[in-house]
């Protein structure tokens, strides 16, 4: 893919997000059946639902921007082997596992907070409303989940694990 323009990064960049999408998906039902707290694992449960939706929006950006799917995210693939370590921890306190497992989403929501956040930018600069509006949904939904987030770790769990 050639790369010159602000639009060249903004496709190679939408597929760089969906190759992180569609790791997500693979990551979070693992990472809902590791989880102990109930609360903690229907966020999971609920932000899968979510990110599924996320991945079928981005490609209906693909069939606009008529991009393939060939790109790997190493970094969402770096974040998520974090987490499978982390869940791989023998003996591991299982409040200090949902204190972990908060930290390890909460590094992926961020990830997808600043990716959809400069995408959704970088659409909006090249006049692509529509598809800067899809972005900027997503963005919200990735801030909530980040909220939610922080108020279980905040609400208890990290205090079980202290
Ligand atoms: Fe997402
Ligand atoms: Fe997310």
């Amino acid at each position: 893919m050639k790369m010159n323009s602000l639009e060249d990064l903004l496709k190679e960049q939408l597929q760089d997000l969906y190759s992180a999408e569609q790791q997500i998906i693979k990551a979070l039902p693992k990472m809902a059946e590791a989880a102990t707290s109930s609360e903690l694992r229907r966020a999971f449960e609920e932000h899968l639902k979510e990110t599924e939706d996320q991945k079928r929006r981005l490609e209906e950006l693909f069939e606009e921007f008529e991009l393939d799917s060939g790109k790997k995210c190493v970094g969402m693939e770096g974040l998520i082997k974090e987490g499978q370590e982390l869940m791989k921890e023998k003996g591991i306190d299982a409040n200090v596992l949902d204190a972990g497992l908060i930290a390890a989403a909460q590094k992926v929501e961020h990830y997808e907070i600043a990716s959809y956040g400069t995408l959704r930018t970088f659409a909006h600069e090249l006049g692509y409303d529509d598809a800067a509006s899809v972005l900027d949904e997503i963005l919200q939904e990735e801030a909530k989940t980040n909220e939610k987030l922080t108020r279980l770790a905040e609400s208890g769990i990290n205090k079980k694990a202290s």
